[in-house]
Formats: structure tokens, sequence, C-alpha cells
């Protein structure tokens, strides 16, 4: 653009307003360092003057100062100026390449159309623009679209360098504590033998107890420190010691460069549509780069893929609710304990009553009830509380506890270790004071100033050396208390009261459950076509292994013995369904533990197990029913009923309300109509009954 053209552009109503320079330095360390393009924005003004604005009528902008350009979120001063731009406050736009106002294109063509609209003028180093002009207002886009496409070039140039870097394992990122760039920049375990040797103690603890929890405790109980490495400008790299905590415990056992594996993209960060920018964790198949073996580590890749087993493995158990409840007042004793070895979630408990007795079912339900879907598993309780109870009585027993002092022996070395970590520290502390002493011995007394702070240090270095030095007396003296003689002896006769308190009438569930609570951590229930599968995990970390049978339910344990039900199919061939009855019970037959025998309980278990009934059995012989029987000798059907009952006729019973069946004999045998005229019936001969013979030749085996 030439001057004409640029002093054409600006008329009259462009000059009433004001001129805003917007200036901006995308980082901190431009701010400080490039002051020559901070010079060359704020030349801009004087070409704003000469143009015919006033000194008073420039606002200058520069409150982005240190604000990326990448998104005008968060930029205040951007957004001001397109605020006054879009309120008609300004006459013209200055900014030093000003396509890079906006190294956003959408910010900078919303800038672009609201200048347009408002007939804003736009100035940079090469010449003014009217983006009411086609001409110019293309040329503006064209260098935002540039802008932005070199602001992506730039970004991928870096971070494809750094891939590469990556992928081949040279990429140096910042180590965890416990490993150090050595100065050829090859990877090695910190020089510093106290704090490997707390790390090897991290991992060992770890593996022997499984809990990240359980490896905080040990620290804390053995009053040990955990180094950690200083991020931060002051101090950057130094290593500070501090009590250990349950995430530090879980980052370090997710950390793969302390199995010696070079990895590379473990996180992906995004930006949301409020500008914040969010990191996840991938999984370990979408990391850049795993170079396993690639440097020295604490502990070998197999052993951090256990690890991180074991880790999932616990978060499964990590149910919030149920799990610290006091104990209820059920009998279950497995109560808030279970977790569903099915889906991992708490399973929660019910009670059903069986014979006046509460008999607990472990239910795994929250899926089910949040999601809508039938239940992941329900397992009967009751052989497993069995079950469980031995175990507890197998556990705590003399014998047991031998292998637990033998155990405790071994504590007693690690004590030992603790205790050799622990005096570390304090001549850490003593080499600390010495030094801080030396410091102060070698400065020259009269530079008094100089001396004072000297001194000051050395005395803080020995009220440390005396902290340490205590702090190491007071565990070591407890850790010699730990389990004497005396101690010993208390356990095991409390061991041989066990059986007996367990079992004792007045000790309630609750305190029951409690005593479980005390030797079992969680159990795990799986259940399979017959049986329930426990892993039964102590509170030592140790896991047992158990298979209980499902116990049948209501139906299944009412279910009758085979050898009754043939015993039944005999019987029916003589008897109604209620005489059957009788007969069972007469010779001492149950259909189960507490039931006898009845008439309901009979024709129950004939309909189940699809017995033909006396009515059939008796039609297949041949019987006919009143109605057959009277067109038969053709005489009414109630003429029939009283023959019977006189013993004209031979009736048999088919069911309990006494209906019967009749037997038609041969023609000469039956009755006839009308002999009643020439005797009573009552004089007539009688039909035997039909009785069973049957009676005392059948034996129930
Ligand atoms: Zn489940």
């Amino acid at each position: 653009m030439t001057g004409e053209t640029a002093h054409q552009k600006v008329r009259a109503e462009h000059l009433k307003r004001n001129a805003y320079l917007y200036i901006r330095q995308s980082t901190i360390q431009q701010v400080f360092h490039n002051t020559e393009s901070t010079r060359r924005q704020y030349d801009l003004r004087r070409r704003a003057v000469a143009l015919g604005w006033t000194d008073d009528h420039i606002i200058v902008i520069d409150s982005d100062l240190g604000q990326s350009g990448a998104s005008a979120k968060d930029r205040e001063g951007f957004q001001r100026l397109v605020a006054d731009v879009g309120m008609g406050k300004a006459g013209i736009v200055l900014g030093l390449e000003v396509s890079r106002l906006a190294r956003n294109s959408s910010d900078w063509h919303r800038l672009l159309e609201i200048c347009a609209l408002t007939e804003t003028l736009i100035l940079d180093e090469d010449g003014l623009y009217d983006p009411g002009h086609f001409n110019d207002r293309l040329l503006l886009g064209m260098k935002g679209t540039m802008s932005e496409a070199e602001l992506h070039m730039l970004r991928s140039r870096l971070r494809g360098g750094m891939l590469n870097k990556a992928s081949r394992g040279e990429l140096q990122v910042p180590l965890p504590v416990g490993l150090s760039y050595d100065v050829s920049g090859k990877v090695v375990l910190t020089p510093d033998s106290q704090v490997q040797e707390v790390l090897y103690t991290l991992f060992k603890t770890y593996e022997r107890t499984g809990s990240a929890s359980a490896v905080v405790k040990h620290f804390n109980k053995n009053a040990l420190e955990f180094p950690r490495r200083i991020r931060g400008q002051i101090n950057k790299g130094k290593t500070v010691w501090g009590p250990l905590m349950h995430t530090r415990v879980l980052h370090i056992l997710h950390n793969p460069r302390y199995a010696g594996a070079f990895v590379y993209g473990r996180m992906k960060s995004h930006k949301n549509a409020n500008g914040k920018t969010s990191v996840n964790a991938l999984p370990m198949d979408q990391w850049h780069t795993i170079i396993p073996d690639a440097h020295p580590g604490y502990i070998t890749w197999e052993q951090y893929n256990d690890n991180l087993k074991t880790l999932r493995a616990c978060s499964q158990a990590y149910g919030k609710d149920r799990r610290n409840h006091p104990p209820g007042r059920g009998p279950a004793l497995l109560q808030g304990l279970v977790v569903c070895g099915v889906c991992g979630q708490r399973m929660t408990l019910r009670y059903h009553g069986r014979n006046g007795i509460l008999v607990p079912d472990y239910v795994c339900q929250r899926h089910g009830i949040e999601y809508g879907k039938p239940h992941c598993q329900h397992i009967p309780g009751g052989n497993v509380d069995k079950a469980i109870e031995q175990l507890l009585l197998e556990l705590v027993k003399p014998v047991t506890l031998e292998v637990a002092f033998t155990v405790q022996m071994e504590v007693q070395q690690r004590l030992k270790e603790a205790d050799k970590l622990r005096y570390q520290k304090v001549q850490r502390a003593q080499y600390q004071a010495d030094l801080a002493r030396e410091r102060f011995m070698n400065i020259d007394p009269r530079n008094r100033l100089v001396a004072d702070q000297l001194e000051a240090d050395w005395n803080e270095k020995l009220r440390v050396l005396s902290q340490a030095r205590e702090e190491y007396e007071q565990q070591h003296n407890l850790d010699k208390t730990k389990l004497d003689k005396q101690c010993r002896e208390k356990i095991m006769s409390l061991v041989k009261n066990f059986p007996k308190v367990w079992n004792d009438p007045a000790t309630t569930d609750q305190q029951r459950k409690r005593m479980v609570k005390l030797i079992i951590e969680d159990v795990t229930m799986k259940r399979t076509a017959k049986n329930v599968d426990l892993d039964i995990r102590l509170k030592g970390g140790a896991v047992h292994h158990m298979t209980v049978a499902i116990p049948l339910n209501a139906w299944q344990a009412r279910k009758t013995k085979p050898e009754i039900i043939d015993e039944i199919d005999k019987l029916i061939d003589h008897f109604t369904d209620e005489e059957i009855a009788e007969n069972l019970n007469r010779r001492g037959i149950k259909p189960s533990e507490s039931e006898e025998f009845s008439r309901i309980i009979v024709s129950r278990l004939r309909r189940e197990n699809n017995l033909k009934c006396r009515y059939e059995r008796l039609r297949e012989r041949g019987l006919l029913t009143a109605d057959e029987m009277a067109k038969e000798l053709n005489v009414a059907s109630i003429t029939i009923k009283i023959w019977r009952r006189h013993g004209l006729l031979k009736g048999y019973k088919y069911n309990d309300k006494g209906e019967r069946l009749f037997e038609l004999g041969p023609k000469e045998i039956m009755p006839v109509k009308s002999q009643g005229l020439k005797y009573k019936l009552s004089e007539r001969t009688k039909y035997e009954e039909l009785v069973s013979h049957a009676t005392n030749e059948v034996q129930v085996e």
C-alpha cells in the first residue's frame, strides 16, 4: 500500500474515533528477551500519529503480554479489543504483523467481520487495510490463514522431533525419584544408597503384602521417610524427605520406569470447549513407546506387570459402602466382607428364615439395581458360614501360631533392616552438622555477618541431628519390646481359649462377627454349577481357597427320596392319598427331616413324579363309574351306590371324598332290579371289602 492510498482510506469519521494499538508477546520469555519487537509495536504508534490521530486518542492494549495467541479465551485484552471495535469505538486497529493478533483463524475472522461492519481500519507494518474493501479483506484473510498454518507447522515440527526421539528411547523426560541421568545422559539408579534402599523396601513390602496401604503402614510404623524430588524452579532437582503417602505408592507402582522400561505417551491431554486442558491416562496398548529393559530398574518388567494385576484386583474390592460398617445384629459371619467374584462389587446380605433359624444369603445386586438387570449372582450362605467358622477354628490354633512366631522372627529381621535405614538418617544429619561446623570454622571471624549466618545454620543442623537421634532411639526401643516372651505366652493362652469363647452360648453374633473381622480382610465368592468358590483373604494378606457345596434350597431340601416315591407308587394300587399318608406315617417314613406325610403331600409327590393316579389305575383294571354300572345293570346310579353300601357290589375308593369305581362281575352274581322285593337289602350276601393284603409286605429301602 502506498502512502497516498493509505491516506485516502483514512476518513474524517475514522479520525473521530480512537486508534487501538494492540501489543502482544506470547510467552514471558519473549516479554523479557524480545524487546526488539516490543519496540516495533510502539513504533506503530508514531504511524498512527502520522495518519492524523492525536496522541490522547491512541489506546494501547497490552494486558495480554505473556499470553499465547492460539485462542482468544483468557486473553482479556483481545476480547476488550473485539468488544470496543464492535461498539464502533475504534477508527483503526494497529498491530505488529496484524494477523498475529489472533493465531486462531476463527478469532481473526471474527475481528475482520466486525471491523468491516463498523468500518474500522487495520494497520500493520506492511500497510493499511480497510476490511470493507474486498481486496483488502482477502489479503487480511490470507494473512490469518498463513499465520495459523505457520503455528501448526511449528507445533508439528516440534512434536515430530520429540516423538522420533521418544521412539528411539532417547528423549530426556523428567525422571521419578530414585532414577537419575548420569553425565552421559544415561538413566541410572540414583547414586544415593539411602534413596535406593528405601525404594527397594517399598517394592519388597508391596510384594510381600500385596497392598499399597500396607506399604504406607509399614513405612509409618517404622518411621521411615520417603524421598521426593522438587520439580519447581527453585531448588529444582533437589531431594527432600517426608512421610510416604498412599497415592505416592500407587504412582510408583504404576510407573514402568522403575521396571527399567522407557515409555512415552502414557497420558493424553486435550482441550475441552472451555479452553481447559484435561489429562487422561491411556491404556498400555495405546502408549506411544514402550521399550522394556531400556535402563536399570528396581523391579523386573514381569514384576511390574504382576503388581499392576494385584492393583487391579484390589481396586475391584473397593466398594465404598458396607466395608467398614460395624457388625449388625444378624448371625451372618461375613457381613460386609463379601466381594462378588464375577463383577468385583461388594455383595449385599439378606436373611431368610428356615425352621425358625435365620439363614444368610449373599446377593450381588448393585449393578442389577442401577441398570435394571437381573442379579449378578445369588449365593445361599448357610454352608459358607459353616465353612468359615471351621476355617477360623483351624487357623486360631496353637500349631498355626507356632508358624506365626516363626514368621515373627522374619519380621524381626525386617525390623533390623528398617533400623539400619533409620540409622542412615541419623548419619546423614550428622554429616550435615559436620559440614556446617566446618563451614563455620573456616570463615574469617571478622566477617561477622557471614559468621553469624553460618553459626545459625550449624545450630539448626545440630537440632535436626538431635531430633533424628531421638526419633531413632525411640523407634529402636519400640522394636525391641516387640513380642518378648511374656507377650508370646499371653497370645498363646488367648489362642487356646479361642474355641471356647467362640462356642460359648453367651457370645453374641456381633462379637463373633467382630472376631471374624479381626482375622478376615474379605471373601470373594463365585458360584459355580454346584459349588461356591471362596477366596478368603486374611488380614495378613494370605489367601485361603475353599469350595463349599451350595446348600439345597427349600424345595430341594424337601425333595423326597426316590425309594419313598417308589413305595408310594406301589401303594397307589391299593390306597387313596390319605390312606397312603397314614400308612407311611404309621411305619415311621417321613418325606423330609421335619415333616410327616399328609394327603396333600402325597398327592403333590404323586403329581410331581408323574405317578398314575388311582382313578386311572382302577379304570385300567376295567372298573366302571356309577353311571356306567347303572347302565350295565339297567338301574339308576343311586341304586348302584345303595347296593354297594349294602355289600351287593364291590366298589373301590379312588379318592378321599369317598368317590368310587365299581367292579362288574359275571352276570349271575350281579344283583338285579327288584330283588329288594324278595329280600331285605341287609340280608343279602355282603362282599368282603377289598382290603390290601400288601401292607405287611412292602418295605421301604
Ligand atoms: Zn457381581
